[in-house]
């Protein structure tokens, strides 16, 4: 059956075939449904005229009447504009427009009255409005009192004419026919408890609020709904996995023990101890753990795996871990082989770049069982990857698979699915850990192994060069080693490779008699990997590079990183430098070098690198600087495409409706009771409405 919302847009007055597949292409609006969701981004206010006499340049757009004294076409080229004398009764302003010159010449005449709305700019010694909106004074525009919504447009759309205007009007038709249909999403004592308003309200006011307070409620309301429904989806999918879903029990622990006792390295920290506990509860519950383990960078996160893959490899399965990047997974590979080689179990690489040869007897090893610990990156994804039970997998995510991606791994294993252990290692805002991975449970590692001393990091301008370069001779010489680190954007790639060339040679001129590694994207593996393994052994001292080396690579001697054109970089990609060094015992050092010239944003970033070393701090202040979409690796992710929503300012809105969906399915998982049921029904509606990135359909 067709809702009255799933009516297709075309059908509205005043839109039809071909603006429909307009709003089809450009924003993806192809229902009632779709349009009454899409909501303004801003509102002009409108709710009072100003005299031309209180105008101040600190005011937004706004709005003033009054009549046309004079119109005259001024300039030539480019810079040939129509202006016109515009006053009321005290005062005049002047009205520019560059574009549109003719036809706004007739259109404005002498003599009417004028509502003129625009963003007041002192010009020499008059304010003037460029481009203003302008309308002859009518008994209702007169009335002023209303916010004009102002809806996201694109380009495209308003070379067809189709503009904010125009979208006022088609939402102003459509209210009419679809205010007795919307339904209620909320139920009454939720409504009741965070007093929202009604959902009829609410739509009404957002498109065309009656007031600054209805606009507030109506976004609060429209707000909360969202995430609710966001967490309800979530926390449902984790309730039915676990109701459904077996996981295979392991519970001996007599490698697990025979590692503690014979070849541990070095003492766990509480926070891994902890954190092993509430993964080896998961493991033997008889349910599939599907864990998140968050830990600041060297916090000591793949030890911990290691163990797990014991547990794993105690009841007779295998595991396999998974990394964003070739250079990591051969890192991991590096150091859990020693692991693994002290323990008598078989561990294989498995990348893009291993030789076919290897690849079949991996396969072989795989299906046989064989082979107990496979590591690799995504190439271990394909399709001719069969285990023969695969009994843990272990993403090592940094943020940059997506949750598609971790359902494929689900999928390797026929029967039961394997526990899923995803790491990440910027910790990441609690709203966006709640939202991102809202239907797995967290562990954290909120604690670095004993005897490191926090990184020492230090602002420095490229004018004291000189300064920095002794103070590198300096711990060079006392047998520290160190990363030069470069950026390189694919935008300015050709320019950006250049700057490190150029660095490197100049580092190679101060520094004649050492030997200097170089490693960025552009080489092959085998070169990169050569010299990556060259500074590793410690042959060479300093390491040039991209940000190639931004995850994963260990060298506990090395303690300097100065990372050039600091300002270039991204809050979490800096802190995720740093997390280079600071791994050995030694004191260690980030210098972040920078030009004089900061932006607003770069300087607060700067500056919170230098005041913290505290990962969930950095990733708060990333989030209100960028916004959600833009952290690292989360727009593929799909959760976060809110309409109305915003993961950085409504922290606390999302805690509560967090709460109340955590509430709602404790009492009802089935959402059964009458009361929930206008909560069932609108979780059918967006199930058959929504593309469904959850694999479980
Ligand atoms: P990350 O969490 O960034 O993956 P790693 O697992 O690579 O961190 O660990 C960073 C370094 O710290 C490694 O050299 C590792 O051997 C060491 N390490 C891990 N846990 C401890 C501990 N409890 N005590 C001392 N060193 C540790
Ligand atoms: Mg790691």
């Amino acid at each position: 059956m067709r809702g009255f919302f799933d009516t297709p847009v075309e059908y509205l007055k005043g839109v039809g075939p071909q603006r429909s597949a307009l709003l089809n292409k450009e924003l993806n609006i192809f229902t009632f449904g779709d349009l009454i969701q899409y909501y303004p981004f801003r509102y002009e206010d409108r709710t009072k005229f100003y005299r031309i006499s209180e105008l101040t340049e600190e005011m937004p757009h706004v709005q003033v009447k009054g009549k046309i004294t004079g119109k005259e076409i001024v300039g030539v080229g480019f810079k040939k504009r129509l202006v016109a004398q515009f006053k009321d009764d005290k005062g005049s302003i002047e009205l520019v427009w560059f574009q549109g010159i003719k036809w706004m010449l007739e259109k404005i005449k002498p003599g009417v009255e004028y509502v003129v709305f625009g963003k007041p700019v002192m010009y020499g010694k008059k304010f003037s409005f460029a481009h203003p909106e302008i309308e002859p004074l009518t008994e209702k525009n007169d009335k002023g009192g209303y916010l004009q919504p102002v809806y996201p447009l694109t380009e495209k759309l308003r070379s067809r004419h189709i503009d904010s205007k125009a979208l006022v009007r088609l939402q102003q038709e459509l209210l009419v026919l679809a205010k007795d249909k919307i339904r209620e999403t909320l139920p009454v004592d939720i409504q009741a408890q965070y007093q929202l308003i009604d959902k009829q309200q609410a739509l009404l006011n957002i498109h065309f609020p009656q007031s600054h307070g209805l606009l507030t409620r109506a976004q609060h309301r429209l707000k909360f709904e969202e995430l609710f429904y966001i967490q309800l989806r979530l926390l449902k999918m984790k309730l039915v996995r676990q109701d459904k879903f077996k996981g295979q029990i392991f519970s001996d622990v007599a490698l697990l023990t025979k590692f503690y006792n014979e070849f541990l390295p070095f003492q766990l920290t509480d926070a891994q101890k902890r954190v092993i506990k509430e993964i080896y509860s998961d493991l033997k519950s008889g349910k599939q753990m599907n864990r998140l383990l968050q830990g600041d960078v060297g916090s000591g996160k793949t030890i911990v795996a290691f163990v797990c893959m014991l547990l794993a490899i105690g009841a007779g399965t295998q595991c396999t871990l998974m990394a964003p990047t070739e250079i990591l997974a051969q890192q991991h590979f590096n150091n859990l082989k020693t692991y693994a080689g002290h323990m008598r179990q078989t561990i294989s690489l498995l990348t893009g770049s291993t030789k076919r040869s290897d690849r079949k007897s991996i396969h072989e090893g795989l299906r046989s069982g064989d082979l107990k610990i496979l590591i690799g990156t995504h190439a271990l994804l394909e399709e001719e990857v069969k285990f023969k039970n695969l009994g843990l997998a272990v993403i090592d995510e940094q943020h940059r698979f997506g949750v598609a991606q971790r359902s494929r791994l689900w999928s390797k294993n026929e029967g039961v699915f394997p526990h899923v252990l995803v790491m990440t290692a910027t910790p990441i805002p609690r709203t966006l850990a709640m939202t991102l991975y809202g239907d797995l449970d967290v562990s954290a590692i909120d604690q670095l192994p004993a005897g490191r001393k926090p990184i020492k990091t230090i602002h420095k301008y490229d004018s004291h060069r000189l300064q920095v370069n002794q103070f590198l001779k300096d711990q060079i010489s006392s047998g520290r080693q160190a990363y030069i680190v470069y950026p390189l954007i694919e935008e300015s790639e050709k320019l950006d490779l250049k700057h490190l060339m150029d660095g490197y040679e100049s580092i190679c001129r101060a520094f004649p008699d050492e030997a200097i590694s170089i490693v960025h994207g552009k080489m092959k593996p085998e070169a990169k990997e050569f010299e990556m393994q060259r500074f590793v052994k410690g042959e060479t001292n300093i390491m040039v590079a991209t940000t190639v080396i931004e995850v994963g690579v260990d060298v506990p001697n090395a303690s300097v990183m100065i990372i050039e054109n600091a300002e270039r970089f991204g809050l979490s990609q800096l802190h995720q430098l740093r997390g280079r060094v600071g791994r050995g015992a030694e004191q260690s050092y980030c210098i972040l070098m920078t030009s004089f010239k900061l932006s607003a944003d770069s300087k607060v970033r700067i500056e919170t690198m230098v005041r913290t070393n505290n990962g969930f701090e950095i990733s708060e202040t990333d989030l209100q600087l960028r916004g959600p979409g833009d952290l690292m690796g989360t727009q593929q992710s799909g959760v976060l495409d809110l309409l109305i929503a915003d993961l950085a300012r409504d922290g606390k809105l999302l805690q509560q409706a967090r709460e109340t969906a955590i509430r709602v399915l404790e009492d009802d998982p089935n959402l059964e009771k009458s009361e929930n049921k206008v909560i069932r029904i609108q979780v059918e509606q967006t199930k058959k409405s929504t593309v469904n990135w959850s694999r479980i359909s």
